[in-house]
């Protein structure tokens, strides 16, 4: 996918990050994709479309659009979905215009999707893809985070205990895996790792012409 250069913090011209975080439910990773969304002004959320039912203190169009079977269906039709998988015996697919629209406004794109998502995404977008899986410190943990979180029927948290076994096996189609022992330490490792690909080479455009000046004699 070719998003319009941007413009960075050494005012070089740079292709945007497609900045992928997954994880089993439970293994903190919303917290930290909210704690990014806060601190990275050059970083823009792609709300996934999903079949499944909204959750107390979500909000439509915020955490995800939530539409019926139906809408779903008519939108990969109509190629509407960068990418879109199964999960949980539910829907949830990738808008391509959002995306689209915020690499041409020079943003970088944070997706909160599953494995599915991540190597969809990858054959799409290559090199301008960035997986990062986030493993749970135990499954003990994953399940007490699970129950703590209050917002499933326990016959739901089995089904997460079990996918996120399915998930975990899936760590090897990623650049980056981390284990959330500590919010806070994996949310500066994320953004470290976020920091160190806005500067590879391959991204800064910009940088060709900028050389060349250095090395023009004065
Ligand atoms: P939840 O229902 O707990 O919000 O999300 C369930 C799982 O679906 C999570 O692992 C989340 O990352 C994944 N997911 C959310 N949106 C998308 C999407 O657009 N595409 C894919 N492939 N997975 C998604």
């Amino acid at each position: 996918m070719d998003g319009a250069p941007h413009p960075d913090t050494h005012n070089f011209k740079r292709r945007g990050v497609l900045f992928v975080l997954s994880s089993p439910s439970g293994a903190g990773k919303s917290t930290i994709a909210r704690k990014l969304l806060a601190s990275e002004p050059e970083l823009s959320l792609s709300v996934s479309a999903t079949t499944r039912a909204i959750r107390p203190g979500e909000q439509d169009g915020r955490d995800y659009h939530f539409v019926s079977l139906d809408r779903f269906r008519e939108m990969v039709s109509a190629h509407e979905f960068l990418e879109w998988a199964h999960v949980f015996d539910q829907r949830y697919g990738t808008p391509r215009g959002p995306v689209e629209d915020m690499l041409a406004a020079g943003k970088d794109v944070l997706f909160d999707i599953d494995w599915q998502g991540a190597q969809q995404l990858h054959q799409i977008a290559g090199g301008d893809v960035v997986r990062v899986f986030i493993l749970p410190p135990s499954m003990e943990e994953l399940h007490k985070r699970l129950l703590n979180r209050n917002t499933d029927a326990i016959e739901v948290i089995d089904r997460r205990m079990a996918r996120a076994s399915n998930e975990i096996s899936h760590w090897d189609g990623y650049d980056y895996v981390l284990v959330n022992d500590d919010v806070e330490q994996c949310y500066a490792k994320v953004r470290t790792i976020l920091a160190a690909e806005r500067l590879k080479r391959s991204r800064q455009t910009g940088l060709i012409g900028f050389i060349r000046k250095l090395r023009t004699p004065a």
